[in-house]
């Protein structure tokens, strides 16, 4: 089966995660793909392929050379973002884009516009896959799956090109952000991975976010309030004067690049009990300790006005997985060089989030992101080029073949 093919086999599978159901994979479909999936790499000639009752999917492609070279990794997710459905997903290939708007689905009005999406112009002359304006699309990560499987099948037709031992893996629910919960490191067993699992042509990403949640507890007292004067304490009004005690700028929607944030993702309250919700973010370890320390700080600033108001509950979630790529650069620019070795300039920036990466990172297996190719995930104008999907594939086998010359 060619690329296209493939892709477009894999995104019938309704594969959606599903935050609410506490189960491993969390959704049905996931095991289904899965299973599926295992079967045509067995087909396709790799070894080792291994399903685990959590729907980890793991194979191997055998080393075709003598020399030590060092085991790497290629990682793609099964399912697909809870945001929208994937069931009955009805791709549309628009070739030769030439630049107009592309109606998606006419009867809703649903019109893929370059005036919203700009990016859209970058890829003319090319072949676009679409939605039809109903569901989303599944590039997000099904593009990744099949160029990892595509490049795997070109490989093994390829013995001249020499390689070290590839293990792949295709795991359940990322988008809920458990894709690397139960996975198997140790059993991986690889000296490095990549997820492939960015977006646009290009991206290489080795930096994501430092992340915890902050929970802030503001005791009040009701009385009535005819008669409360030196009395009444009012949680809400507590709660107001603590968050705008906050840098104002330091929000998501006055950030980017580099810049961290707090941002009060939820404000409950009435006079007796207020608890706002903030989540803290900043690629720089040190600073996102000092905004952490800044919350704690003005939780003791509420108490010297209010003594034994406020309190504070902070819990890491991720970190950034820099700190564990940093001491093994070779593996980012290893990736740069095979890019460049397939005329992509690659485009190396840092993650406003988490990824899987990280956390497969911090569990020992150092995980930068590569380029799938799609864009506008997560939503009915998701589309993927096909010749972004086709550079991802070859970037993968040169990662291969450079790995085992260095
Ligand atoms: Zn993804």
């Amino acid at each position: 089966m060619n690329l296209v093919d493939r892709f477009l086999h894999y995104v019938s599978f309704d594969t959606q995660s599903d935050e609410l159901t506490n189960m491993t994979p969390s959704t049905p479909g996931q095991m289904v793909f899965a299973q599926a999936l295992a079967e045509e790499l067995k087909q396709i000639g790799l070894t080792e392929v291994t399903l685990d009752d959590n729907g980890y999917l793991m194979a191997t492609l055998p080393a075709n050379i003598d020399k030590k070279v060092p085991v790497i990794g290629f990682i793609a997710h099964l399912d697909t973002s809870p945001d929208m459905s994937g069931r009955h997903v009805s791709p549309r290939i628009v070739k030769n884009y030439g630049g107009a708007d592309i109606v998606l689905c006419a009867e809703e009005d649903v019109v893929l516009r370059s005036t919203e999406f700009p990016e859209l112009l970058h890829y003319i002359g090319q072949d676009l896959i679409v939605t039809d304006g109903k569901t989303l699309l599944g590039a997000d990560d099904k593009a990744g799956i099949a160029e990892i499987v595509t490049a795997m099948e070109y490989l093994l037709a390829h013995p001249e090109i020499k390689h070290g031992k590839i293990r792949v893996a295709f795991n359940p629910d990322e988008e809920i952000g458990k894709g690397a919960h139960k996975f198997d490191v140790k059993a991986f067993g690889a000296e490095w991975a990549y997820t492939m699992d960015g977006g646009e042509i290009g991206e290489l990403e080795y930096e994501n976010f430092n992340a915890a949640v902050a929970r802030v507890t503001f005791k009040g007292r009701n009385v009535h309030p005819g008669y409360a004067k030196h009395k009444m304490i009012n949680s809400i009004r507590i709660a107001n004067q603590y968050a705008i005690m906050l840098p104002r700028w330091e929000t998501p929607e006055h950030t980017e690049g580099y810049e961290g944030f707090y941002h009060l993702i939820s404000f409950e309250g009435s006079v007796e009990k207020t608890v706002l919700t903030y989540i803290i973010r900043d690629h720089d370890r040190d600073r996102f300790e000092r905004r952490k320390k800044e919350l704690e700080h003005l939780t003791r600033k509420i108490n010297n006005e209010f003594p034994g108001c406020a309190s504070i509950e902070i819990t890491d979630q991720y970190y950034n997985m820099r700190e564990k790529v940093e001491p093994v650069m070779h593996i980012v620019d290893l990736v740069s060089d095979a890019m460049r070795a397939v005329d992509v300039v690659p485009q190396v920036k840092p993650v406003r989030g988490g990824t899987d990466g990280a956390q497969l990172s911090f569990k020992g297996l150092p995980c930068p992101n590569i380029f799938a190719g799609g864009l506008n995930f997560h939503g009915r104008y998701e589309f993927v080029p096909i010749q972004s999907m086709e550079k991802a594939t070859e970037v993968i086998v040169q990662i291969a073949r450079m790995a085992a010359e260095k």
